[in-house]
């Protein structure tokens, strides 16, 4: 199988051929799952002001132990409009700007308040004590989240603080899925004779979606020339087509060649990987055009090894991946003598580190038994047996 390129090949072959999109600017409440192309800078001091972290007292350091008149009472977004003078304190709440004069705050369990409007301090308390110096987490300018981002949760939190807007993200990669085959029914419909139900369009569209594309998905053709030639039309418009099925060497395999008549340049065929060999790549002027087999296993490895990374790289992301953890096998693993192999696995946190179980039944067709895993574990080619407890790399399915 010298002919077949490697996994890291194919996808550095990929990868080649991925220009980042242009980019757009969002309102930060629209940039869930969007990849920052630019640096995204504080527009304040984070903290924008000394702020307490208790309830308590602002006080001077050097004005403790001691009894000291409250003057005033701060809450979050209201200051005490005034300086703390020598000899005074201000209750404080969290959040509260700490006033000009003061440079302390002392817990409230710390405190003992008394009847007449005074604060007893029994103990000294630290200069600078429970007080947060203005741009401490951030200074104004400062860059929060880079460029190469993908913005989740937390980065949408550091932003929002930061007092950022809106953001500049690659536009979202435009995907359409085909799935091909004369066989395919709708889940729901009856079936007819030799018909299967159509898996892999929902597996694409959802994976697609969740590299961050704009999907649109098509009604499945049957393996006719016709019907190919016009959806693989529609979908080299697209920035990315994806297509299932038909990629293999049978006479109702019509993908590949009908590409080619419509002006698709094929980068590769036939890759090195178990499942999913005969998956082709190619490119139309800027459409990249991925043609998966049609068994549902190798359409959703092939994916994630070859597709969700120039769908990362479209947008920009640093890292495009695939993203290999670290563990060991729970069990044996047989190995593949040409090709690595990509096994469906449920993987497992233990006190030594991630542990991966390989499921029963491993064959491309049964995305049934696939549905209990949560990795993909790499099982590199080679001679015999890997035992438990051998160190692997894996994927995790999400
Ligand atoms: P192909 O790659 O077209 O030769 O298809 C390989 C196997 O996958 C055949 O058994 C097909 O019936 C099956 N298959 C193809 N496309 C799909 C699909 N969209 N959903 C489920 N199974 C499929
Ligand atoms: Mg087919």
């Amino acid at each position: 199988m010298g002919d077949l390129l490697s996994i890291e090949e194919a996808r550095a072959r990929v990868l080649e051929r991925v220009r980042t999109l242009p980019s757009e600017r969002i309102p930060l409440e629209a940039a869930s799952g969007r990849v920052l192309a630019e640096d995204a800078r504080a527009s304040v001091d984070l903290p924008p002001f000394p702020s307490s972290a208790m309830d308590g007292f602002a006080v001077r350091a050097e004005d403790t132990p001691g009894r000291l008149p409250i003057v005033a009472r701060i809450a979050a977004g209201r200051p005490a409009g005034r300086e703390l003078a020598p000899g005074e304190a201000m209750g404080i709440a969290t959040g509260g700007l700490v006033p000009e004069g003061a440079d302390s705050v002392v817990p409230i369990e710390a405190t003992v308040v008394h009847e007449d409007n005074v604060v007893e301090v029994p103990d000294g308390v630290d200069w600078g004590a429970h007080v947060r110096p203005r741009g401490k987490d951030a200074a104004a300018g400062a860059v929060v989240v880079e460029a190469g981002t993908r913005l989740g949760a937390t980065q949408l939190g550091a932003l929002a603080a930061a007092g950022v807007g809106e953001v500049t993200v690659a536009r979202r990669p435009r995907a359409v899925v085909l799935t091909t085959g004369t066989e395919l029914r709708t889940p729901g419909e009856p079936l007819g004779p030799g018909e299967i139900y159509e898996a892999n369009g929902l597996v694409l569209g959802a994976q697609l979606a969740s590299a961050g594309a704009e999907v649109e998905r098509l009604a499945p053709v049957e393996d006719t020339e016709g019907a190919h030639r016009d959806a693989i039309a529609r979908g080299l418009e697209a920035d990315v087509l994806v297509t299932s099925g038909g990629v293999s060497v049978g006479p109702h395999d019509l993908v590949r060649r009908v590409e080619a008549e419509l002006g698709v340049e094929e980068v590769f065929w036939r890759v090195a990987v178990k499942p999913g060999k005969p998956t082709a790549f190619g490119v139309r002027d800027s459409t990249l055009v991925f043609g998966l087999p049609g068994n549902p296993v190798s359409s959703l490895v092939t994916f994630e090894l070859f597709v969700r990374p120039a769908i990362e790289a479209l947008q920009g992301a640093a890292d495009p991946g695939p993203r290999f953890h670290r563990g060991t096998l729970g069990t044996s693993a047989r190995r593949g003598a040409d090709r690595d192999e990509l096994a469906r696995a449920t993987a497992r946190s233990t006190p030594e580190g991630a542990v991966v179980d390989l499921l029963s039944g491993q064959e491309s067709h049964m995305i049934a038994r696939a549905a209990r895993a949560n990795a993909l574990v790499l099982i590199p080619a080679g001679d015999g047996v890997l035992e438990a407890g051998t160190a692997v790399d894996y994927l995790e399915l999400r």
